[in-house]
């Protein structure tokens, strides 16, 4: 999936308003500090992570192993990439993005706790996909 920045928010491909080649649209080749998610279709872009990105993405998942994980599904999410998801399956798209990164040991088991507590998502994502 592409990454365009247009008008102060994140699009993909799809839903981008305007023609990929005008000039109020930027496509996004760089490093950030958070992952992106199309604004209107919260599709995972393409990005890719700076350290400090890599640890807010870290952080996030200590959080939801130790706070509990949130299985709530949001209405925000209707008519969109994760309807229907719950909301830990971002985070979860998220966390196998990170094992494209150079992990310490320890926080490899960060990531796949995280993985392990959340693989009912992935029957889920199968489910609503196969239609
Ligand atoms: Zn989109």
């Amino acid at each position: 999936m592409g990454h365009y920045h247009y008008d102060c928010d994140e699009y993909c491909d799809e839903c981008l308003p305007v023609g990929e080649n005008s000039s109020l649209v930027e496509y996004d080749m760089g490093e950030q500090d958070s992952p992106a998610n199309c604004c209107q279709c919260h599709r995972p872009l393409d990005y890719s992570l700076t350290q400090e990105g890599v640890k807010y993405v870290l952080g996030h998942l200590k959080n939801c192993i130790k706070n509990g994980i949130d299985w709530n599904i949001y209405d925000c999410y209707v008519g969109s990439y994760y309807e229907g998801m719950p909301h830990c399956a971002v985070v979860r798209d998220w966390a196998f993005e990170l094992k494209n990164y150079f992990l310490t040991e320890e926080e490899e088991e960060i990531v796949d706790k995280f993985l392990e507590l959340t693989k009912e998502v992935g029957n889920w994502h199968n489910k609503t996909k196969t239609n």
